[in-house]
């Protein structure tokens, strides 16, 4: 009875088992992997219907196949020294191939298999996946990622070769400013020479005794010079600030002098017009710091406009603080005229260079269009703001406000004023001294010449560096003045030159120059003279200058 109880419960494990291996025959079979069992000469013993679809075959052909009948990478002789290694080494595989199909296309898979035993035979238990789809996805991918390092490579390229485009532009940019500077510095060089020709011989003429008409047009001679000589002036500004050459010089000053000194510019325009000038300065601040010069430019600026453009009532010029901070103000100079004004557009346009007012009426102004657009670089330079109100026929009002910083009161070192006139000086004390002219243009030394002459000086001449050196070393003079454009040796090589000769260390050198670029004039100084005399000169410039270096050296040799 416990027999036969023991072999129903043997069979009904048997049956279980049976039940069990067929439970997982069906999961196996229905699995989505393509599993397909290999017996140890690569034969199927069995496999899922996903690997059969998968090859094209049905299962009662696919069942006993070899795997080298679908094998398309490895040969049969290969294969089976891989499933020999497999069966050995008993761990599990992965690595990718690729199968064919029963009607002969091939494509990629990854198979991962692992050795098992089953019913006591060692089999190889493998599974196939279609990997055509990730291949072309990674494809696609590697694919997009060359595109995308072609793209950038290509942009790369494009960036620089617009950089090098924009460099050369640039570049180019740089040059045109360049010549453009340079011409202007030239022809304002080449314009100060004769100019300095006229406005010293009509000086010259003066001395000479002239009847009241001839002085009457010696006046206006002089007049015209000097207007032109302020149109080269305005020009040459305006190609130096466009060319970066323009730079601020910062100092302490009194606002009080500034107002005085841009009044006394203006103010005999503005009387000889009958106008009304005045000055409001209520509260203004004394000491400031910052470039003195350029403000006071921009405000005769504006008041030579307001005084040109206005027939009947006044000019006003203005200072109001807008704002007290620690160490600066916020400062509104306004000058307010009742002159012919400006439409809307004219307003909107007049800021820009060689713009004027269109206004037919106008015609009968002269002026190059140049002064406002100057101001406006100045208040750009400034960091200061510039603007009209106007209305036409009514007058305008011309604003500059600029942030100043609080300056430190000083003393100014005034040289004490000089009570006779310089020329009347030199003759009383250097009457007979021996100074050297250095000049090419024969206008201009004869007028320098002569105005040496007439206080007393006895000058010697050269027409040109070399001969200036050779005459030096000859001879003994109290003081050089020298042209700095020359033929054969110029101004600055004569210096050095002479500077180099013994005992003349200390010899007074003055430049007299048509150059207006500060640079060249710092040349002169580098090139050790001592004082520069900027062309067309006052003769009272050329005294002063003169008496000064003369009564230094005396002093010094005393
Ligand atoms: P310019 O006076 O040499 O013509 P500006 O640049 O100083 O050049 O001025 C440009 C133009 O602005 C002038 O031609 C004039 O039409 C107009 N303008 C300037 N200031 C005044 C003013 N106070 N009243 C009327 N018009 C003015």
């Amino acid at each position: 009875m416990s027999e036969s109880l023991g072999e129903s419960e043997q069979r009904r494990n048997e049956l279980a088992l049976l039940r069990e291996s067929e439970k997982n025959r069906l999961l196996l079979r229905n699995a989505s992997d393509g599993i397909h069992i290999l017996d140890i000469d690569g034969n199927v013993i069995e496999a899922s219907d996903a690997f059969c679809s998968m090859l094209g075959y049905s299962r009662q052909e696919v069942i006993g196949m070899n795997v080298a009948q679908w094998e398309a990478r490895f040969t049969a002789a290969e294969l089976a020294v891989a499933l020999r290694k497999q069966f050995e080494r008993r761990f599990r595989s992965l690595f990718v191939t690729r199968h064919r199909r029963k009607d002969g296309t091939v494509f990629d898979v990854e198979v991962s298999g692992f050795p098992l035993e089953l019913d006591g035979k060692p089999v190889l238990f493998n599974s196939s996946r279609d990997i055509t789809e990730r291949l072309r996805a990674e494809e696609a991918l590697r694919a997009s990622e060359q595109r995308l390092v072609a793209l950038n490579a290509e942009l790369e390229r494009r960036v620089a070769e617009r950089t090098a485009e924009l460099e050369a532009a640039r570049k180019e940019a740089e040059r045109l400013t360049r010549i453009k500077s340079d011409f202007l510095a030239n022809m304002s060089h080449e314009i100060r020479t004769p100019m300095n020709g006229v406005l010293g011989l009509a000086n010259l003429l003066r001395r000479t005794g002239a009847t009241p008409r001839q002085l009457e047009y010696l006046d206006k001679i002089e007049a015209s010079g000097r207007y032109l000589l302020g149109i080269i002036n305005d020009i040459l500004d305006l190609s130096k600030i466009d060319a970066g050459k323009l730079h601020l010089t910062l100092q302490d000053f009194r606002l009080d002098e500034l107002v005085r000194d841009v009044a006394a510019v203006v103010g005999d325009r503005a009387l000889a017009k009958g106008l009304e000038f005045r000055v409001d300065m209520a509260y203004a601040p004394q000491w400031l710091h910052g470039d003195s010069v350029r403000l006071a430019q921009a405000l005769v600026n504006f008041l030579g406009n307001a005084i040109k453009f206005t027939e009947q009532g006044g000019v006003v010029l203005r200072c109001r603080v807008l704002e007290k901070a620690d160490t600066s103000y916020l400062l509104r100079f306004e000058v307010t005229d009742t002159g012919i004004g400006l439409t809307k557009d004219e307003q909107a346009r007049i800021f820009e260079p060689f713009e004027q007012g269109d206004n037919s009426a106008r015609r009968k102004y002269q002026g190059s269009g140049l002064g406002l657009a100057i101001t406006k670089r100045i208040a750009d330079l400034m960091g200061a703001q510039v603007g009209v109100e106007s209305e036409a026929g009514k007058g305008s009002s011309f604003r500059f406000t600029v942030r100043l910083n609080k300056g430190t009161a000083r003393f100014q070192g005034h040289e004490a004023p000089l009570l006779e006139s310089a020329e009347t000086l030199l003759a009383r004390h250097f009457s007979g001294t021996r100074v050297l002219l250095a000049e090419d243009d024969p206008v201009s030394r004869e007028v320098a010449q002569h105005l040496l002459e007439s206080a007393g000086l006895r000058v010697g001449v050269a027409e040109n560096g070399a001969d200036a050196v050779r005459m030096v070393e000859a001879e003994d003079f109290a003081l050089i003045l020298t042209d700095v454009q020359m033929p054969l040796m110029d101004g600055l090589e004569a210096t050095a030159a002479i500077r180099a000769l013994p005992g003349r260390q200390a010899l007074p050198v003055l430049a007299i120059t048509a150059s207006a670029f500060d640079e060249d004039r710092r040349r002169c100084l580098d090139a050790g003279m001592n004082d520069i005399i900027v062309k067309p000169f006052e003769p009272k410039r050329l005294f002063e200058t003169v008496l000064k270096w003369l009564s230094k050296r005396r002093d010094g040799a005393s």
